[in-house]
């Protein structure tokens, strides 16, 4: 087989590859109207080694008309490429039948007359040499270049309007790849033949090749994904193309059979790694497209999650003042600054007094939760004596016990009666508080019995109850926002689940710790809160003032 006819095969066997893998590739009408385009200098190539292999001057005729189409084929697909590209809009069907109608004219007129453009062929040294149909070849090759003027004259339109740089590149791309093909594509296969030399054609197609890889590196560039799939399948291709045309040029059968059968097991093995490798692309891609949703639920969620914090805040500022006025003047009527009250009276002033405290306790926590949020929680550290803080707390809740009768005591041995922490004395006043008005609310018979003791450079301080206990299900969850145990909230409606999260926050914050342990429901609970020492080893690393 001529080398020319290999090289053409070649070339049209590229492109029918490429022309598909685009189709795959890009399915909206850019990638659509590439492919075909593609596929025509396919037939074109196609076209010229079979016209460079065929004998008969018949059919020779046939094939050379051929070649003209697919020629022509070529252009009106470039032209309608340069209306879609890189727009991606839908031409309208004026501009379409301008496009497509001279091929089809063209197609009618060899079918009317094969002689239209080729008055005959004969062979000179085993050569064919043509003879044109000047008149009408000028035609055909007007109406060539005009196609090609009229597409570059829109690829340079948008060019210019086009704003987005990926496009403006992509236009560079198109125009610079294509403009040498065609150059040397109408040097070789329309004016050599026009003026009597038709030696070189078998040269176009070969020029065309890097305006194909130009052009489809530019519509499947920026896919990033795409490029380990182009990759392995164009060294698979590059393999088969290869050994194909080791096949081709095999002198002995032997050699043949060997290369044929290289060539089918090389095609096998080909299309199992090119299909492993395009699924897992495939799976890349989804895992990075589902990252990327997550990424902004994760957004979305933050956002709401801050405007919830931001509520919360402004909420609980709005409501501090009347619950301050409620609370103030309950307590002034009680202290009988307005003069003496009816018992009856007295009593329901009473309750509105306690309720409007809890509510404020409440509030306050919905406070310190924003604020911890927020990172505005800040604590000042000072000397604090534990004992004292135990102590005070002990004696404002004693009210408390003995309404329930339940007996509530604090133990220290006198060795660690003096131990100071440094801490922020009203925080940490106010994790005790809670935790020992938990105990008390959540105990409704026995004892509540609070113990100090100094333990490897920190400071214990348990609160254990007889209460309600607290099933082994929800100790894990009892330090996060809002827990609140099953059926807690019949025993006691007014709690809000925060006062544990504050309390944990708090001691987190002065590097100690806080847990809770229970054998059960109905079994009592012990909760645990672990400090270190003033001046302990743990303690000297950070002293001052502090953010959470
Ligand atoms: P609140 O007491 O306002 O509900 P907390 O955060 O202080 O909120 O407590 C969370 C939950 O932990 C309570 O609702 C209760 O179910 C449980 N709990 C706390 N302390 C005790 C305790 N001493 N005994 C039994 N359950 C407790």
């Amino acid at each position: 087989m001529p080398f020319e006819v290999i090289i053409l095969f070649t070339i049209a066997i590229i492109n029918i590859f490429l022309s598909m893998f685009i189709l795959r590739n890009q399915r909206n009408q850019v990638g659509v109207v590439y492919s075909v385009f593609v596929f025509f200098i396919a037939l074109w190539s196609l076209g010229l080694a079979f016209f460079l292999l065929e004998q008969k001057l018949d059919r020779a005729i046939w094939l050379a008309n051929s070649y003209y189409v697919a020629a022509a084929g070529i252009t009106m697909m470039f032209l309608y490429f340069s209306f879609v590209f890189p727009k991606k809009e839908k031409t309208n069907i004026i501009i379409r039948m301008l496009v497509f109608a001279p091929t089809l004219l063209l197609i009618f007129l060899f079918i009317n007359d094969k002689h239209f453009l080729i008055k005959n062929i004969f062979f000179i040294n085993n050569s064919k040499e043509v003879v044109l149909n000047s008149l009408h070849y000028s035609f055909y090759g007007i109406y060539f270049v005009l196609f090609v003027f009229f597409a570059y004259c829109n690829l340079g339109k948008s060019y210019i309007n086009t704003e987005n740089k990926e496009e403006k590149t992509r236009l560079k791309f198109v125009i610079i790849g294509t403009l040498v093909s065609y150059l040397l594509g109408a040097l070789f296969n329309l004016f050599f033949p026009w003026v009597g030399n038709y030696r070189y054609i078998w040269l176009g197609p070969l020029f065309t090749l890097n305006m194909v890889f130009f052009v489809g590196y530019a519509v499947v560039k920026h896919d990033l994904f795409n490029i380990k799939t182009i990759t392995t399948e164009l060294i698979t291709f590059g393999l088969w193309v290869f050994i194909f045309i080791r096949t081709l040029l095999s002198e002995t059968t032997q050699e043949r059979v060997v290369n044929g059968s290289l060539f089918i097991i090389m095609i096998i093995f080909g299309v199992f790694l090119v299909r492993s490798v395009r699924k897992e692309v495939d799976q890349r891609e989804r895992t990075e497209s589902l990252a990327k949703d997550l990424q902004v639920a994760n957004q979305k969620l933050k956002e709401l999650d801050d405007l919830k914090t931001d509520f919360i805040s402004i909420a609980s500022h709005q409501l501090r003042t009347p619950l301050t006025a409620i609370k103030g003047y309950s307590s002034m009527i009680l202290e009988g600054t307005y003069g003496d009250s009816p018992l009856q009276i007295k009593g329901v002033v009473d309750k509105i007094f306690q309720s409007s405290q809890r509510l404020i306790f409440i509030v306050n926590d919905l406070l310190d939760v924003s604020r911890i949020e927020q990172g505005r929680f800040t604590i000042t550290l000072e000397e604090v004596k534990l004992v004292n803080v135990i102590r005070d707390v002990t004696e404002e809740l004693k009210a408390n016990a003995e309404k329930k009768d339940i007996a509530l005591s604090f133990e220290v041995s006198v060795d660690d009666a003096d131990i100071k922490v440094s801490a922020d004395f009203s925080k940490i006043r106010q994790v005790f508080t809670n935790l020992i008005d938990n105990s008390l609310k959540y105990t409704n018979e026995g004892y509540v019995k609070i113990l100090l003791k100094v333990q490897n450079e920190k400071v214990l301080v348990s609160i254990k109850d007889s209460g309600i206990g607290i099933s082994s299900s929800t100790i894990p969850n009892l330090f996060q926002k809002f827990t609140r145990a099953k059926g807690v909230s019949k025993l006691h409606t007014d709690g809000s689940g925060l006062g544990l999260y504050v309390a944990r926050e708090i001691v987190k914050a002065h590097h100690g710790e806080v847990w809770a342990e229970s054998e059960g429901e109905g079994k009592g609970s012990q909760f645990y809160v672990s400090l270190p020492l003033k001046n302990s080893k743990a303690e000297e690393a950070e002293r001052f003032t502090e953010n959470i």
